[in-house]
């Protein structure tokens, strides 16, 4: 179905949305080999099959993206066609994020990235209404003291291009590997320029990874469905308005939850938590928002005026301008009226 109110995405990762057919032909330029002799075949290997076993399976599918994207070129492509392609499916605003330390690989630096990512995005919005904001993500490999540096630096970049359309950072990457709690540096860093942030937890890991990002004082969490097994979480979720970024498909795919039936995304919206609607990878999931839309009304019991409440949670804890901001939630609030 084609949702028509204003639509939001907060959470989407660049590299895990480029288009199959891009990812072939900077093959094919690159001189970089595929893991399949046609644009077909590799059209089904890049999209995530149902037997990814967890997150760190799934995030394994990203090596061969991120093997095409070490030029600036490269990046400017996928972030055009990327923001195109929101544009084309009708969004409104969206926080695009990728790690600027994974595209260093042929010589870039972290600036050169972060240009390159804003060049495609400012080309794709050209001719489109559509918002966007760039956030840049810290890594999780491991251990947390394996790649500091790479972290600290991420964070100086977001703060050297956030008039320039980084709107804030993140904290991605393997879960389970060591605590979040580890990761405090990156958001001391990021408080010395009272930067915008937003942290995966929640999702591979229990609830005591939420906590743990809630301390480095983000008011949004990547993810963030595992809370539902902490009532004591929950009721904090609430209180202090956190805003909770679910990803369906991709917990499903990465079986963090058994079944759309089985998740707790409605359960949360029904108690009162700030959950929102998200894709995470739109290619390699191969979803988009509207799908995942279908989803919450067909399997998990939501109505059209729910998604249109999420929509509006989003709009509040985007990290865009405030004139941009009050006229989606305006419009937002006279479509729930209307209904
Ligand atoms: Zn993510």
């Amino acid at each position: 179905m084609n949702y028509d109110f204003p639509k939001i995405d907060l959470h989407l990762h660049l590299d895990g949305s480029m288009l199959p057919e891009t990812a072939w032909d900077l093959a094919q330029s690159q001189g970089i080999d595929m893991p399949a002799d046609n644009l077909e075949s590799f059209r089904e290997f890049i999209v995530v099959s149902a037997d990814c076993r967890d997150v760190n399976e799934y995030l394994r599918r990203f090596d061969l993206p991120l093997q095409l994207l070490q030029t600036g070129d490269a990046l400017t492509r996928v972030s055009r066609e990327l923001v195109s392609m929101l544009a084309k499916q009708g969004l409104a605003y969206a926080e695009i994020r990728f790690a600027p330390q994974q595209h260093m690989k042929a010589g870039l630096t972290q600036d050169d990235a972060t240009a390159a990512v804003l060049r495609g995005i400012r080309e794709g919005q050209a001719k489109t209404g559509v918002g966007i904001g760039l956030l840049l993500c810290a890594m999780s490999y491991g251990d947390a003291s394996l790649n500091r540096e790479e972290n600290v630096e991420t964070v100086r970049t977001a703060d050297r291009f956030r008039d320039k359309g980084v709107v804030g950072v993140d904290l991605a990457g393997y879960e389970g590997m060591c605590p979040v709690a580890d990761f405090a540096y990156v958001f001391r860093e990021a408080d010395k320029y009272g930067l915008a942030r937003t942290v995966h937890a929640g999702d591979s890991m229990g609830p005591q990874s939420v906590r743990d990002a809630l301390s480095f004082g983000t008011k949004r969490i990547g993810h963030g469905h595992r809370s539902s097994d902490d009532p004591a979480l929950v009721k904090k979720l609430i209180e202090e308005g956190i805003t909770l970024e679910v990803c369906p498909t991709s917990n499903i795919q990465c079986q963090t939850q058994p079944s759309y039936e089985a998740h707790p995304l409605k359960r949360l919206f029904d108690a009162g938590v700030r959950v929102t609607v998200n894709t995470d990878n739109m290619v390699l999931s191969n979803i988009d928002l509207d799908h995942e839309y279908d989803i919450c009304i067909e399997k998990m019991g939501f109505s059209r005026n729910d998604l249109i409440r999420m929509n509006i949670y989003s709009a509040e804890a985007a990290f865009m301008a405030a004139g941009k901001r009050d006229a989606i939630i305006s419009e937002l609030r006279r479509l729930l009226d209307a209904d």
